[in-house]
């Protein structure tokens, strides 16, 4: 089977935004073993998205498009598309329900436009937004398979994995489940991942196992086919427990979750409060734990304490200290870890101070960052780490390093 996707919006020709939607789509097809040919960009413009079909009918099998469901007069993606194979839209129950309720919870009043977004190709099978009003449809027909989707990534990605992958199969007429996987991994580049599992990558079509990088950290996203989806688990059981053995000291969790949004999830768990004193990070551990939702549990405040009289005055960091070893020092790290979380009272203290860069700082070179981690009932832990990235890498790494070591 081979694919084309069409991705219809102006803002796209206009280099305003980045067609990220083909890419997450190529990569989804490619686990699926569908070969995608070509990528197309159309403006919001019925005659032209039409001559984008025209084009994609000549030479591929399943045509995706992504965009132009929404609301408003230029979202035309549908209309075309129903216009086109010589269908009627029709409004979808279910999809007009969950609009109707999204309104009535919310408290807004629907309008017209809005009734629009549950219209749906005749006949098409309608895929749930869990994150939106529109739904997305596959639809066969004369020869071809069309998959329409929201154009919000945010919509857009989880539909596709929740439901697209499966529609798509079976409209292939494949009977087979796909059930994946994904094992995040820290501390390893994807590079010495690769090199650990190679025989592995190479030797397996099924399940296969595709590698992904990004901001230090990798996943691997497992995909097994069977006809039954406990044989397809058990598959990918097999395969997971392989890699484990050979780099399980670098998995830290499952799926879609961040190291601090496991972080948390472990934190909660146990019942565990945390505070942070970050120099280097200038407040980034806590901006983003505090954008975690359900973090206050957790979280209880913290300082952000970049010059030394603030570590002194404020997170009571000894002048001797910070005379005899400076701020960028272990036993910098250490005192604050301690003092920040007596004085938050939180069972766990977090300490960040480091040279971010561009210059050397005490001495010290470019990257140099000390991680305090203080345990109630433990010994506090320091950890060195000496990075190679610029000032906004650095700092980025810094937070998921300190992440990483508390997990473990
Ligand atoms: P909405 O209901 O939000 O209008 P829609 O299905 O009509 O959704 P568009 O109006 O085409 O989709 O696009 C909405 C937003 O989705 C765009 O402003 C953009 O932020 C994002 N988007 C659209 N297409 C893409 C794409 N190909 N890649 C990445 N983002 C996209
Ligand atoms: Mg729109």
């Amino acid at each position: 089977m081979n694919a084309e996707i069409i991705a219809v919006g102006s803002e796209l020709l206009l280099g305003q935004i980045v067609n990220t939607n083909a890419r997450f789509l190529s990569q989804q097809l490619a686990e699926l073993g569908v070969d995608v040919y070509f990528h197309t960009v159309v403006g919001d413009n019925p005659d032209r998205l039409k001559a984008a079909i025209d084009i994609a009918e000549k030479r591929s099998e399943i045509i995706i498009f992504t965009g132009g469901l929404g609301p408003t007069k230029d979202d035309l993606t549908k209309e075309t598309i129903a216009r086109h194979i010589g269908t009627e839209l029709a409004h979808d129950e279910t999809a007009l329900e969950s609009i109707e309720d999204y309104f009535k919870r919310t408290n807004r009043v629907m309008t017209e436009n809005n009734r629009k977004q549950a219209l749906v190709l005749k006949g098409s099978e309608v895929l749930p937004n869990d994150f939106g009003m529109a739904p997305g449809m596959v639809m066969k027909t004369g020869g071809h398979i069309y998959m329409l989707l929201p154009g919000p990534p945010k919509e857009m990605e989880p539909m596709f994995s929740r439901y697209g992958r499966q529609a798509l199969a079976s409209a292939t007429g494949s009977t087979e489940q796909i059930v994946s996987r994904v094992l995040r991994f820290f501390g390893i580049g994807e590079a010495a991942l690769e090199t650990e599992i190679i025989d592995l990558i190479d030797a397996q079509s099924n399940p296969t196992i595709a590698p992904l990088a990004g901001d230090g950290e990798v996943t691997l996203r497992l995909t097994a086919k069977h006809l039954d989806t406990a044989a397809a688990e058990a598959m990918l059981d097999e395969v997971e427990a392989e890699i484990r053995g050979r780099v399980g000291q670098f998995i830290y969790g499952y799926g879609g979750s961040s190291l601090l949004e496991e972080l948390t999830k472990v934190l909660k768990a146990r019942q565990l409060t945390i505070t942070a004193a970050e120099s280097l990070t200038g407040g980034l551990f806590q901006q983003e734990i505090t954008s975690i939702s359900g973090a206050s549990s957790v979280f209880k405040g913290g300082v952000v304490c970049y010059a030394n009289e603030i570590k002194r005055d404020v997170v009571g960091v000894r002048q001797e200290t910070l005379d005899q070893h400076g701020a960028v020092s272990e036993e910098c790290a250490r005192e604050l870890a301690e003092n920040s979380a007596r004085i938050f009272g939180t069972d766990i203290g977090i300490s960040f101070t480091g040279v971010a860069g561009p210059d050397e700082l005490e001495g010290k070179p470019v990257g140099t960052v000390y991680i305090g981690m203080a345990v109630a009932g433990k010994p506090t832990v320091v950890e060195k780490l000496t990075l190679a990235g610029g000032r906004a890498a650095n700092r980025v790494r810094a937070v998921k390093f300190g992440c990483y070591y508390l997990l473990k």
